[in-house]
């Protein structure tokens, strides 16, 4: 895998890396590599096509349905589309197409002054030229519930971005250039859910009960998509 991406364009040193870190601004470069490597094997990637349907008989699968204009013949279809294209998997369930819940992550963007971080980490170390932009981890489990509670995604040197896909609903994420030279850090701090914290035992739960919560920090933001923001000691 990590062949494959520095043939493509990517840092070579992710080839030894512990944490290998290739940055939005050249993985765009190396997407796009991948997509002309795979079109030169004889691939085709269709943009602006998006399958709305599946056309089923005896249980098998027979078409996919793209843009409701035209269909794609085929008896295997792999759906690789991420977390979240709700209005996909609500049409594929309602197709027939078996899902079962699973558990996942849900929580906040914190955000700090990265030499914060790298004096945390460096000690007097901190701002030498050898040195990157520091990073973090960290775990909790509660002791009242098990719980797990834990840093993720943790981006030195990033930003904060806007990462809805949903109309009224609002989801943070968060990226770092390959430099990672910007004034701040910001990682993910998120709590486990499973089924014990969803509504029901219908498939899509988690998918609502994220909505819940996406709809609540949209209305919290104000309702303009701008993230609402709080100081760590007042959460
Ligand atoms: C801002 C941001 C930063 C991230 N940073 C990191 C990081 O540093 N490191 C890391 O490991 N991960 C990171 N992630 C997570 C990572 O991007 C995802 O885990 C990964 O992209 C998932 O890959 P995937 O192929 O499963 O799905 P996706 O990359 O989501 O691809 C799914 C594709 O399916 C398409 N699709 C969906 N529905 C349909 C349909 N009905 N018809 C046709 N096409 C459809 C979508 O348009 C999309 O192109 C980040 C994510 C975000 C948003």
């Amino acid at each position: 895998m990590l062949e494959e991406f520095v043939e493509a364009g990517a840092p070579p040193e992710i080839m030894y890396s512990g944490k290998p870190h290739i940055g939005t601004d050249i993985l765009q470069t190396v997407v796009k590599n991948i997509r002309e490597k795979i079109k030169s094997f004889g691939g085709e990637v269709k943009f602006d096509s998006k399958v709305t349907d599946i056309k089923v008989k005896d249980n098998k699968i027979q078409s996919v349905v793209v843009n409701n204009e035209y269909e794609i013949e085929s008896d295997v279809v792999i759906f690789a589309i991420g977390h979240s294209a709700r209005d996909t998997y609500e049409m594929l369930l309602n197709r027939g197409v078996e899902f079962e819940q699973k558990p996942f992550a849900i929580g906040v963007r914190i955000e700090h002054l990265q030499s914060m971080i790298d004096e945390n980490q460096y000690g007097k170390f901190a701002k030498h030229p050898r040195l990157k932009a520091a990073d973090y981890r960290l775990t909790y489990t509660s002791k009242i519930n098990g719980r797990p509670c834990y840093s993720f995604c943790m981006c030195p040197g990033g930003t904060v971005v806007a990462a809805a896909s949903e109309e009224n609903r609002l989801v943070t994420n968060g990226m770092s250039e390959y430099k990672r030279d910007r004034d701040n850090a910001n990682s993910a701090i998120v709590v486990g859910v499973g089924s014990e914290d969803f509504s029901s035992s219908h498939p899509l739960a988690g998918m609502e009960f994220q909505r819940y919560y996406e709809h609540l920090a949209y209305k919290v933001g104000g309702g303009g998509y701008i993230a609402p923001i709080q100081l760590v000691g007042d959460f």
